[in-house]
């Protein structure tokens, strides 16, 4: 096409995975002549966001969400308001959320935003992946800075990491991977468990002189996925003595063992009278949107806790920490979780402190 003479050569397949895109990224590199290339579909998104970084000469947005010419494009509005193409050129360090669902996340608008306040030539998308170590291999040697891992790969992501940070070794899961500007390895941590045991000790008033709220107290923990890993080995690394109530006991189980805490059964759980001071944290996405009505325990027995939290944070305010608030508990969100993660995984993908508060605001007036 070039040997044509064409003044602007356009070059436009669909993706039927995201590596597809690499070819691209490809075309645009090699190219000598302007050069429109991108990839419709899902899992071409990338190939449009990421076009002034490879030096494309132009992208498409729709006019309105409903009135694409293509399949995968953006409206004019996602692609300046959240993305901010007209700021994106080559310099530009890429970062993104990459998972299964990334469609509805709402990452992107939040890491933006962050960029855009501190003032950081940065712009974070949605990896949308359904192999994670092909894609992994594939996307190394473009040199992306940073991702979110959400699920189901938090597990995997560990693996395919150069160096993990020791805490994340020991929960098992990663949920922050950031390329270490000295070297280009990947090392890996995990921001969900110091963002959660952190609300709930700021719940319980606070650490004082190094002494932790949760020194000696029972967290009873239900669920024994990634989150209650991550909430279990915070708990007891604070001294606290962990419970494990799953449905599948076999899990609850292997995540006590691993951690020197206790399993029992979710029925065991409903008969459970804890000791004064106790802390209760679901981990589940019971009472999550759509379902808010939904609670992983009666509100007949929730009395016997001093706090309550819920790593659910759609809707903010749960039916569980409704019934706790009733009883006169404390309690604490996932959003507040959620806020705190974020924040911390950014500072992470800057390699810098950041202004905390101020990124806090951004995310309450953006969610
Ligand atoms: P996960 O690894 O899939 O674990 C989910 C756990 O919930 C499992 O133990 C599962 O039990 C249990 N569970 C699921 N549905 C259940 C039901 N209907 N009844 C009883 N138990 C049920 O998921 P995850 O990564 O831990 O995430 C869990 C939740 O936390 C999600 O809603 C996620 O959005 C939220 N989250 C929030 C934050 C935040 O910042 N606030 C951060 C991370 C995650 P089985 O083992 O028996 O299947």
């Amino acid at each position: 096409m070039q040997s044509t003479g064409a003044d602007i050569i356009k070059v436009v397949t669909t993706a039927r995975s995201i590596t597809d895109v690499i070819h691209v990224f490809q075309v645009l590199g090699r190219s000598q002549a302007p050069t429109i290339a991108l990839a419709m579909g899902q899992q071409g998104l990338i190939s449009r966001l990421l076009t002034p970084k490879f030096g494309g000469f132009l992208t498409f947005g729709s006019m309105a969400s409903g009135r694409e010419s293509a399949p995968g494009q953006p409206t004019i509005e996602e692609l300046q308001d959240i993305y901010r193409l007209p700021r994106v050129g080559r310099e530009t360090e890429v970062f993104g959320i990459i998972g299964q669902l990334v469609g509805y996340s709402k990452s992107p608008l939040i890491h933006n935003r962050f960029f855009q306040e501190i003032g950081y030539d940065g712009l974070y998308v949605p990896f949308l992946v359904h192999n994670f170590k092909v894609f992994f291999g594939a996307f190394h040697p473009l040199n992306f800075t940073g991702f979110s891992i959400s699920i189901p790969y938090k597990e995997v992501a560990l693996e395919c990491c150069d160096e993990v940070e020791s805490f994340a070794k020991a929960i098992g899961a990663v949920n922050t991977v950031v390329r270490r500007r000295s070297d280009g390895k990947f090392i890996g941590y995990n921001t969900d468990c110091e963002a959660a045991v952190g609300a709930i000790e700021d719940g319980l008033g606070g650490v004082n002189d190094g002494v932790s709220p949760l020194f000696n107290k029972l967290v009873v923990v239900i669920g024994a996925g990634g989150a209650a890993k991550a909430i279990a080995f915070g708990a007891k690394q604070r001294g606290a003595h962990p419970l494990i109530a799953n449905r599948h006991y076999d899990r609850a189980q292997k995540l006590a063992e691993a951690v020197g805490g206790t399993a029992i059964t979710l029925d065991q759980l409903y008969e459970l009278q804890p000791s004064p001071g106790s802390v209760l944290a679901n981990t589940t996405p019971i009472g999550m949107f759509p379902n808010e009505n939904e609670t992983p325990m009666p509100k007949s027995v929730l009395k016997h806790y001093s706090l309550v939290f819920d790593v659910v944070y759609t809707p903010k305010v749960t039916r569980l920490l409704t019934e706790a608030e009733e009883l006169g508990l404390c309690v604490v969100s996932g959003f507040e979780m959620f806020i705190r993660q974020a924040i911390e995984q950014f500072s992470l993908f800057v390699a810098k402190p950041v202004p905390k508060q101020q990124l806090r605001e951004v995310m309450l007036n953006v969610m």
